[in-house]
């Protein structure tokens, strides 16, 4: 089963420290929300545990199954089972929603064991199906024009074929309307297993009700000042952050 272990994990955007000390376990078949207010630095937990070269860590542990992730290239994380759906998937001209999600999978394969097209092509339309998607969309370059939605569905669509163990989905829910957001969360749900956990990022707790979280926590400015169950998402939905601010003295 897996096990996910941040330790005191700090990180700085362009110098300014962002992240001041997080700390999380996360097991396999746990769905773990952290919530929180605009700009507490709920992004730049997933952005420095991916790897992005824009955010140094500087200070802190994070390790998967026992391997120190923050030692890894990004590559090497995506192969040890680390999965991000990003807030802002990027666009890519040229390479097509196919391809990469192919070399994806085969990045993750010892050489001599890549999938063959005819089994990756099989797999990939029965996922599409599952997010009603068209299969149009594999063959268009990856997330060009895609709606917000659509898009979002994309992220999911990878999530599915790449079969992580840690898996990071950032604000899923905006742009989506209630059918999407149904879609989407049935696919996370059916992706729930001992061997994954799960870390959403959501500014509502309306997805909480489709994703439904065994632990919420509580970010702000850039630590976890609060964690408890699905009640505490409910408690902020209807009455906000103030109380938490009040309860723990924080002032901004
Ligand atoms: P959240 O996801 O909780 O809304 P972010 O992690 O995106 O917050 O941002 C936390 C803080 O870090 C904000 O003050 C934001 O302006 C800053 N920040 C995040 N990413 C960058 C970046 N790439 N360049 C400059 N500042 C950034
Ligand atoms: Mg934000
Ligand atoms: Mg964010």
């Amino acid at each position: 089963s897996t096990q996910f272990i941040i330790n005191d994990l700090k990180a700085s955007v362009e110098g300014k420290e962002i992240l001041k000390g997080i700390n999380l376990e996360i097991k396999g078949g746990e769905i773990h929300a952290i919530m929180g207010p605009n700009g507490t630095g709920k992004s730049t937990l997933a952005s420095a545990l991916m790897g992005h070269p824009k955010y140094e860590v500087t200070g802190g542990t994070a390790h998967l199954n026992g391997e120190d992730i923050l030692e890894m290239e990004v590559d090497e994380r995506a192969r040890a089972g680390m999965f991000l759906a990003m807030q802002y998937p990027s666009e890519i001209t040229g390479v097509t929603n196919a391809d990469f999600l192919r070399s994806a999978i085969n990045a993750r394969r010892e050489e001599g064991n890549e999938i063959s097209l005819i089994k990756f092509i099989r797999q990939m339309e029965g996922k599409m199906k599952e997010l009603e998607m068209n299969t149009e969309f594999a063959h268009r370059y990856l997330n060009e024009g895609f709606s917000g939605g659509e898009k979002k569905r994309n992220e999911i669509l990878q999530m599915m074929l790449l079969d992580p163990k840690l898996v990071i989905l950032d604000e899923i829910d905006s742009g989506l309307d209630i059918d999407a957001l149904r879609i989407v969360s049935n696919g996370v749900n059916a992706m729930r297993s001992e061997d994954r956990g799960f870390l959403v990022i959501t500014h509502y707790q309306r997805l909480l009700n489709y994703i439904k979280p065994d632990f919420v926590h509580v970010m702000m400015q850039g630590r976890i000042v609060k964690s408890g169950g699905p009640e505490l998402a409910e408690r902020l939905e209807n009455e906000g952050y103030d109380w938490v601010k009040e309860e723990l003295g924080i002032v901004d």
